[in-house]
């Protein structure tokens, strides 16, 4: 925490969360009582777990009453003062009174699979890609019309884009590039890895400094997935992961690339991918991001460079291997929760790696030019077409029920019921305009 401060001090907290609709939910308290709220909390209600995008209260076992109380401990470790700003931003955990972690805390849950990693002698490091859609406040209209890339996309936004790097470098946030991106009103920013803990925690701090800068220039972001119904190309948020053993990174093999471990923890996010997808893309509309095509990842395969795998193997630049290599994963959005994403991907890929899998051959065409038995003969298959089919994969594979337990798999579950049975039906407008000025 910063105790010297070049404008004056903070003075109110932000202390965040991110819920199981992967909405981040804020209190504040006055930054002198931090100390103090480190200690005892601050209160949120119990059935905030089972809270959705729309911010309706379903119910699961365990979340089935008004009573229960759960208390958010600020962790002043990983505080960061907001630019030009009287707010600091410290990420919680949430806890019961007796301030044991409670089922619904994703990042206990991560915090728990880093040391599932670690028993393993693994350690890891996850960085996230943001894309987000910037629209006038006014017209909500979208501030730019490509060229995708251009300097003319990027002018349209030029004290935004300028203002908003500033702010990521003033905050410590390691920016490695921020550009306008391929969809109208689009821009990318992609932060440096670190622990899985500190990537999460990243991601969210990254969605309210861009929400908060773009008020200040009178517009408004959306990370939906589809942000805008004359979009096509919807808005991801690709998670880059490197594993290590013994100061080895297990995809940066001289040899054959990947190594054996790096090729186990391929093949265990594969052979799960379709049971997390209703955590990494857990939405109504995340399922129409995932299209063939549109660079998403919509066919369980991998592919060295392949941007329409989802898993594509990245070696890096000859100057920066091995140490740069590292895997990305497409089929995942701002819907999710980021810390319930992390740790499922680490935990399929520890279970990759546990069972000694071996991956299916790489794939380097576009998984959706090959025929179907072409397909079926390499063993991949295409996501899940929709909410309801994600949930009866996750039943069926059985993976994130083991890394929540039970309760938390409860309310999670019953969380995305809600979502599919409020919006499911909806015409396709309406699901998006419900969703995009969520995230
Ligand atoms: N917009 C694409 C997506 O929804 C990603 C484009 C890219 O690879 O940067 O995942
Ligand atoms: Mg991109």
């Amino acid at each position: 925490m910063t105790e010297e401060c070049e404008t004056p001090c903070p003075s109110v907290a932000l202390i965040t969360v991110v819920d199981n609709s992967g909405v981040t939910r804020v209190k504040t308290v006055p930054v002198h009582r931090l100390p103090r709220v480190a200690e005892v909390g601050v209160g949120l209600s119990d059935v905030s777990a089972v809270m959705a995008v729309d911010d309706g209260i379903t119910a699961s076992p365990g979340y089935d009453t008004p009573s229960g109380d759960m208390r958010l401990i600020p962790d002043l470790d990983a505080a960061v003062d907001l630019h030009r700003s009287r707010l600091r931003w410290v990420p919680a955990t949430m806890v019961d009174q007796e301030l044991v972690p409670k089922p619904n805390c994703g990042r206990s849950i991560l915090q728990r699979a880093v040391e599932a990693a670690a028993k393993a002698g693994i350690t890891a490091e996850f960085a996230f890609e943001s894309e987000f859609t910037v629209s006038d406040l006014e017209t909500g209209e979208p501030i730019h019309r490509g060229p995708g890339y251009s300097p003319i996309a990027l002018f349209a936004a030029e004290e935004f884009s300028i203002d908003l790097v500033e702010a990521f470098e003033a905050q410590g946030m390691n920016v490695e590039q921020f550009h306008p991106e391929y969809a109208d009103g689009q821009f990318e920013v992609s932060i440096r890895h670190s622990d899985p803990v500190a990537a999460a925690d990243a991601v969210v701090l990254l969605r309210l400094t861009v929400h908060r800068m773009a008020r200040r220039h009178g517009l408004r972001v959306s990370f939906s997935p589809r942000p805008h119904r004359e979009i096509v190309v919807g808005n991801g948020c690709h998670l880059h992961c490197s594993l290590w053993q013994d100061g080895t990174n297990l995809f940066g093999s001289e040899t054959d690339g990947l190594g054996a471990a790096g090729g186990a923890a391929v093949a265990g996010i594969l052979d799960h991918l379709l049971g997390i997808q209703a955590v990494l893309t857990p939405s109504v509309p995340s399922f129409e991001r995932i299209t063939p095509q549109h660079w998403a990842g919509a066919y369980t395969c991998w592919g060295i460079e392949n941007r329409e795998a989802a898993v594509r193997v990245i070696r890096g630049t000859v100057s920066g291997r091995p140490g740069a290599a590292n895997i990305e994963i497409k089929t995942i959005d701002a819907s999710a929760n980021p810390y319930l994403t992390v740790a499922v991907i680490l935990h399929a890929a520890l279970d990759g790696i546990g069972r000694g899998l071996t991956p299916p051959e790489p794939i380097s065409v576009d998984p959706h030019s090959l025929d179907e038995d072409a397909r079926t003969a390499r063993g991949i298959v295409r996501l899940p077409a929709d909410l309801d089919e994600a949930i009866e994969a996750m039943d069926a594979d059985g993976l994130v029920r083991t890394v929540f337990g039970d309760q938390q798999y409860g309310a999670f579950r019953a969380v995305r019921r809600y979502e599919l049975e409020t919006f499911g039906s909806l015409p396709r407008e309406d699901q998006i305009e419900a969703h995009r000025w969520r995230y």
